[in-house]
């Protein structure tokens, strides 16, 4: 059979990896003028380092067939996301951990004084957290929230905390000892040669062909059994019920001579400070030596129609819009919407690799049975 994939990042050359090792036909077309969607990675021509081009990509993981899978295509090193933050005048540790209590309230604490005396700070009365301030406060009191989340959170996502779900802080852990790590995952490490080397392993295959800056047109449907497409979902239907909300971001990048910050990522929590973070990717491939450095400010907005679409908002206006658009997804014949823009869902690199296996292993299925997909 013959398949067309719109989306040459993640969830497109899974997807049309399994279906091509099960003897189809994939089609796989990018409007960018590179593969690997917003995992890109290329090596910064002025200083030869490997850069995440939109934004930091960590692998971690739980699942081990999808670490074995990444592994089968690319030789992954270990790298742990060791997160720092200036806010108010001072750098700490990330996550909140026990070295950010100690020295962010000029205590000695050990594990269970640290767990009593942010179980102080925690505002009580709030006992079904509805917003994400609300479930800051409850988790770990006003000092810290206004430290570390509310100003980060204000420019990351445009609006009050107030106004955001619970679900967001949720992705954060707090801990009552020294661990920095700021994943929990068993499996975690980076590409030693980049996500974009890692992809093109994937789409290796005769199966497959790749077409670049070739954006969808509704014809190339035409002579092909399925289509799969990660793209945005609202722009699959040309937009007609309205837009989704999406957070973009800008990145001003900037050199240095020498080691401009110490570590990767550099969150800034103050709200006066006008980017949320500063990343140093020559710190993202510790193993490679570079004397000169590459680092992007990043700024985060509301995107426009022209805009990169990076976070999906959902909030409740853009939850109404999704149902109605998932309806019409699902009356759509011959098309299955997947991956971070086709279900309008922030998706971890190994969720949206799951999912894309699943998503092949059902269509598969489903084909094997006479059944239609
Ligand atoms: N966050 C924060 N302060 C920080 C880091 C994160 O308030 O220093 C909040 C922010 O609202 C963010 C959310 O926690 O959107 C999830 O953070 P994560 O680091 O998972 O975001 P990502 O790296 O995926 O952008």
């Amino acid at each position: 059979m013959k398949f067309l994939l719109v989306g040459a990042g993640l969830s497109g050359a899974v997807i049309g990896r399994k279906l091509a090792e099960a003897g189809h036909e994939c089609r796989i077309i990018d409007a960018r003028d590179h593969i690997g969607g917003n995992c890109h990675t290329r090596r910064d021509d002025e200083t030869g380092v490997m850069m995440h081009v939109y934004g930091p990509h960590i692998f971690h993981t739980d699942d081990e067939d999808v670490w074995a899978y990444v592994n089968s295509f690319a030789e992954f090193l270990p790298f742990q996301n060791r997160v720092k933050t200036t806010a108010q005048g001072a750098v700490y540790s990330l996550p909140i951990n026990l070295l950010t209590i100690n020295q962010f309230f000029g205590k000695t604490m050990r594990p269970d004084e640290a767990r009593d005396f942010i179980a102080e700070q925690a505002d009580h009365s709030i006992t079904d957290p509805q917003s994400f301030e609300e479930q800051a406060l409850r988790f770990v009191g006003r000092d810290l929230y206004e430290a570390f989340f509310k100003g980060y959170t204000e420019k990351q996502w445009g609006c009050s905390p107030r106004d955001l779900p619970a679900s967001i802080l949720k992705r954060l852990p707090v801990r009552f000892n020294y661990d920095d790590n700021y994943f929990f995952h068993r499996f975690q490490g980076m590409p030693r040669d980049g996500y974009t080397a890692m992809i093109a392993g994937i789409l290796d295959h005769p199966g497959i062909t790749v077409e670049l800056n070739t954006p969808f047109d509704p014809q190339m449907r035409d002579g092909v059994d399925h289509v799969f497409w990660s793209g945005p979902l609202d722009g699959f239907f040309d937009y007609r019920l309205g837009r989704l909300g999406y957070r973009t971001l800008d990145f001003q990048r900037f050199t240095y001579d020498g080691d401009y910050q110490g570590c990767a990522v550099m969150n800034y929590g103050d709200r006066e400070v006008p980017y949320t973070r500063i990343t140093e990717h020559k710190h993202f491939s510790p193993w490679e030596s570079h004397e000169s450095s590459v680092c992007y400010r990043e700024f985060s907005r509301e995107a426009g129609p022209e805009d990169i679409p990076y976070y999906p908002i959902r909030l409740v206006q853009e939850k109404a819009l999704l149902e109605d658009y998932i309806l019409l997804a699902e009356a759509t014949e011959g098309v299955t919407f997947v991956g971070r823009l086709g279900t309008y869902r922030y998706l971890d690199m190994d969720v949206t690799i799951r999912e894309a296996m699943d998503t092949a292993a059902t269509f598969l299925g489903c084909l094997a049975e006479g059944k239609s997909p």
